[in-house]
């Protein structure tokens, strides 16, 4: 079997090794450097987390995330991922950490509540005034984004029947007859195209770019005084909402950065466009952070860094059979990376195998299992 990708970011990728690892042959074309420091994936770190809100089925595939992340590392040699913990804070109507926990009670994973006059003392890296319930969970932690990426680039660059084409941008597919035509006018075909594209997706596939659309996203990375950053490195993940603006916070485990994103998605923007962003646009996110965290007033803004993804309506991955040759796959959320191993690999599963197309978009969209038990 050989099958074209098109996008070398962890879906791709994933995909690619799904395959190359079932020994099939594989060509995956990347618009930029390999990877692409314009690529959702690349950023220093992705959470992967239990709570999901209200989706059971994507809570439920947590566990299978991990264990195909744990597959990787094996492949790689390497483990790219630090366990944190997941602290999640609501107050003043906002309800996900309830929702949240409902959800993992119903399918047997119970987070912990803690009571709120006890945060002081078991997280003192914060001022949780106005948090009115907090849930905990062990499970949780970061992805190391841009290393996995990097490394899943020189494993699969070492495989004989892997072949990647970096800076080859793709003008147009056919996904009835298996083909890509490369921006300098080069015809490529295969049994099977995988568009994996990102917040590009729409370009290549307009059929469905009313729904698929770009997102704008704008994330803070701090410098901490060293005190504070040795503190927060053995700090939780936290998701936080108690007002209008809801963030989530990543330690900076391992060495990594110490950043802070909203949970707001923008909706707009041109993934090709100009990349500039300043600290105004983010204002009140920091104002939160100042009231949120202690000490915040000795943090400096290190960088603001701005990232696209793709999302749709209801935030649920589109992994979908397109035409005779074609399979178009979108992580269509904030929430895409942590369950790149797993959705890479059951792609190759499905491609190879013939599995039902329906019933593979049915499952990548979390609907398997997402009904109340
Ligand atoms: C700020 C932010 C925070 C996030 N936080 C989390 C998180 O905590 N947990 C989590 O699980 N997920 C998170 N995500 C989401 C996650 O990063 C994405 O869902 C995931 O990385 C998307 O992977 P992808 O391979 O689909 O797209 P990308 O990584 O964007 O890769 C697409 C690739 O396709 C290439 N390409 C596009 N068009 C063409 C073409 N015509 N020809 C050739 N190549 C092309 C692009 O150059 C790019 O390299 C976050 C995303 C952002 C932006």
């Amino acid at each position: 079997m050989r099958t074209i990708i098109v996008g070398g970011g962890i879906m791709g990728l994933s995909t690619a090794w799904g395959l190359a690892r079932q020994g099939h042959e594989v060509e995956l074309f990347e618009q930029g450097a390999l990877p692409n420091p314009l690529a959702s994936s690349m950023d220093e770190h992705r959470l992967i987390r239990h709570p999901y809100g209200e989706h059971r089925g994507y809570a439920r595939m947590i566990d299978d995330a991990y264990r195909a992340w744990d597959l990787l590392w094996a492949d790689l040699g390497q483990r790219l991922y630090a366990s944190t913990g997941t602290l999640a804070l609501n107050g003043n109507g906002a309800d996900w950490a309830e929702r949240s926990a409902a959800t993992l009670a119903s399918i047997g994973k119970p987070m912990a509540e803690i009571p709120v006059d006890e945060l002081p003392s078991r997280f003192p890296l914060m001022d949780t005034k106005g948090v009115e319930r907090a849930f905990w969970i062990a499970t949780g932690g970061v992805l190391f984004a841009q290393d996995i990426v990097s490394a899943l680039v020189r494993h699969l660059a070492a495989q004989p029947r892997v072949r990647l084409r970096d800076h080859t941008p793709i003008r147009a597919v056919d996904l009835e007859r298996g083909s890509v035509t490369t921006e300098s006018g080069a015809t490529h075909t295969a049994d099977v195209v995988v568009v994996t594209a990102g917040a590009w997706f729409g370009r290549l596939l307009p059929a469905l770019a009313s729904r698929v659309v770009p997102s704008r996203q704008i994330v803070v990375y701090f410098d901490l005084p060293a005190d504070q950053r040795a503190a927060w490195a053995k700090a939780p993940m936290v998701i936080e909402k108690t007002g209008d603006v809801g963030l989530y916070l990543v330690p900076p485990a391992e060495g990594r950065g110490m950043k802070i994103g909203d949970h707001e998605f923008s909706r707009n923007g041109d993934p090709a466009a100009e990349r500039t962003a300043s600290a105004e646009e983010m204002r009140p996110l920091l104002d939160r952070c100042r009231s949120l965290i202690k000490g915040f007033d000795r943090w400096r803004i290190d960088r603001l860094k701005v990232c696209f993804y793709s999302v749709t309506e209801d935030e649920r991955f589109v992994v979908e059979r397109q035409g005779a040759h074609g399979w178009a796959m979108s992580p269509c959320s904030g929430h895409g990376f942590k369950f790149g191993a797993l959705m890479g690999l059951e792609l190759a599963r499905t491609i190879v195998e013939g599995r039902d197309a329906t019933a593979h978009a049915r499952w990548a969209a979390g609907l398997v299992g997402d009904e109340p038990t």
